[in-house]
């Protein structure tokens, strides 16, 4: 501040003092008018300042102009002011178009809405849920364009802690919460956030839907067993050939519960354990044992064969492997009429890759079903197949280890001609078999 004063009370006390000099020497007169043009001279200078401020104030887009003295100090620290608002304006609006970029990207449908509830901004995803477009529905109450009773009442009762769920207006297939997030109270502004949780309802579907499934399931083999044991209660004698026969009913019941309980067990195993062994598997000696478990299983009553390129093994779960593998030949073998041929085969692809093929002349499936196959507890035939022993889990299980593998199943099928199931897996899981020991290597051996 002193540094302020110090030029215009130098000045002026330079110039009181050359006046009164020149006073003492040519009169006082003289004195006077040296005086008043000095003063005069400096409140021109002042004004002709002032004058540059007022007009650099009409347009504050330019810089300040230079100056000396007392208004070159106020010119520099205007500038300063002036700079670091500008530089402060900037950040502010670099960082709101970077919250406003990662706000766009959001999955969640973000609107802000005034007091009013008027849609003051919104994002790329909202604009999909709500079916709005920025461009004719900034403005708008959002309540005129997303016509819905329920949300209406929801939003004007603003209970920030009652979510919404609700269709979404712009894509019936979507399921929304909604939340209401208060921003600011002067001007009032809050926030409507939209969660997708479609993904989140299918699955708990699937749950429920598996859950009755397998109450449905197990509760036939129960009952039945349940009901041949009140039976026996109730006889004072049992007759021994009827008795035996119940038994065996009573086994087949009691396997069907432990098949069910095994591929429950297996599927579960398979979900929640993520990783898969990376182990050398010897496909074309597992083909083998899976012809004859084949040809067991059919009793003679199909033609069965078997191929197997010798030079591809494959890496993976030995145990895994098999299992998928069986269910596909038992699938061949349940499904196809005596009489009928299945063939097993085990190649290398074109693509690269190889794949284990299981062919069969069986009934074959009409198109519809064939998407649907792996899904678990569907069956083309619900009597077919219990009367087979399934358990409508087989294809589930061996989709899952096939994708474990990073493969896919294949299905072809032609109703009355037959179906191939057929897992495939990408070139990076075959490998060569490994190289047997050397003949020479024992006679070496021994020489040394
Ligand atoms: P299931 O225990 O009922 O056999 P899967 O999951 O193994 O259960 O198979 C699902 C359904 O796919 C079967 O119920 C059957 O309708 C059909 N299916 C599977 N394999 C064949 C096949 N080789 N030929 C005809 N239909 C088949």
């Amino acid at each position: 501040m002193l540094a302020f004063w110090w030029r215009p009370l130098s000045f002026v006390a330079l110039l009181a003092f050359f006046s009164l000099f020149i006073g003492a020497i040519l009169g006082r007169v003289s004195g006077l008018v040296v005086l008043s043009i000095g003063l005069g001279w400096g409140l021109f200078l002042h004004l002709h300042q002032l004058a540059r401020l007022y007009a650099w104030l009409g347009k504050p887009g330019r810089s300040l102009p230079n100056a000396e003295g007392s208004w070159g100090e106020v010119f520099y620290r205007l500038n300063k002011l002036v700079r670091s608002h500008l530089d402060a304006e900037h950040r502010v609006s670099a960082e709101l178009e970077q919250m406003q970029q990662a706000t766009g990207s959001l999955p969640d449908g973000v609107v802000i809405l005034d007091g009013h509830n008027s849609i003051l901004w919104l994002n790329n995803a909202a604009q999909g849920m709500f079916g709005l477009r920025p461009e004719r529905d900034i403005g708008q109450f959002v309540s005129y364009l997303v016509r819905n009773s329920r949300f209406n009442e929801w939003l004007v009762a603003e209970d920030y802690n009652q979510t919404l769920t609700l269709t979404a207006p712009g894509a019936q297939e979507k399921t929304l919460v909604l939340r209401l997030v208060p921003l600011s109270r002067e001007p009032q502004m809050k926030m409507l956030i939209a969660h997708d949780i479609t993904e989140i309802t299918r699955l708990e579907a699937v749950r429920r839907d598996f859950v009755a499934n397998v109450s449905h399931e197990l509760r036939t083999p129960v009952t039945v067993i349940v009901g041949f044991l009140e039976t026996f209660a109730e006889m004072d004698q049992p007759d021994p050939v009827q008795f035996k026969q119940h038994i065996a009913l009573l086994r087949e019941q009691s396997d069907r519960i432990r098949r069910l309980v095994d591929d429950l067990l297996t599927l579960a195993r398979l979900e929640g354990d993520s990783e898969v062994s990376d182990e050398p598997v010897n496909v074309p000696s597992l083909v083998e044992r899976l012809l004859g478990e084949a040809r067991g299983l059919s009793h003679g009553q199909h033609e069965i064969t078997a191929e197997a390129d010798g030079r591809a093994w494959l890496l993976g779960s030995e145990h895994e492997i098999y299992s998928a593998f069986t269910n596909l030949v038992s699938n061949a073998v349940r499904y196809t009429p005596p009489g009928g041929r299945i063939r097993l085969r085990w190649l290398e692809r074109e693509d690269g890759g190889v794949e284990f093929a299981v062919t069969d002349s069986g009934e074959g499936i009409e198109p519809q079903h064939i998407p649907r196959l792996t899904e678990r507890f569907y069956r083309v035939d619900r009597g077919r197949s219990r009367a087979s022993g399934g358990t409508g889990l087989g294809l589930a299980i061996v989709k899952h280890i096939i994708q474990r593998h990073q493969g896919r199943l294949r299905i072809e099928s032609t109703v009355g001609k037959g179906s191939t199931f057929a897992a495939c897996f990408p070139h990076e899981r075959l490998i060569p078999p490994p190289v047997a020991p050397s003949v020479d290597a024992e006679p070496q051996a021994d020489a040394a």
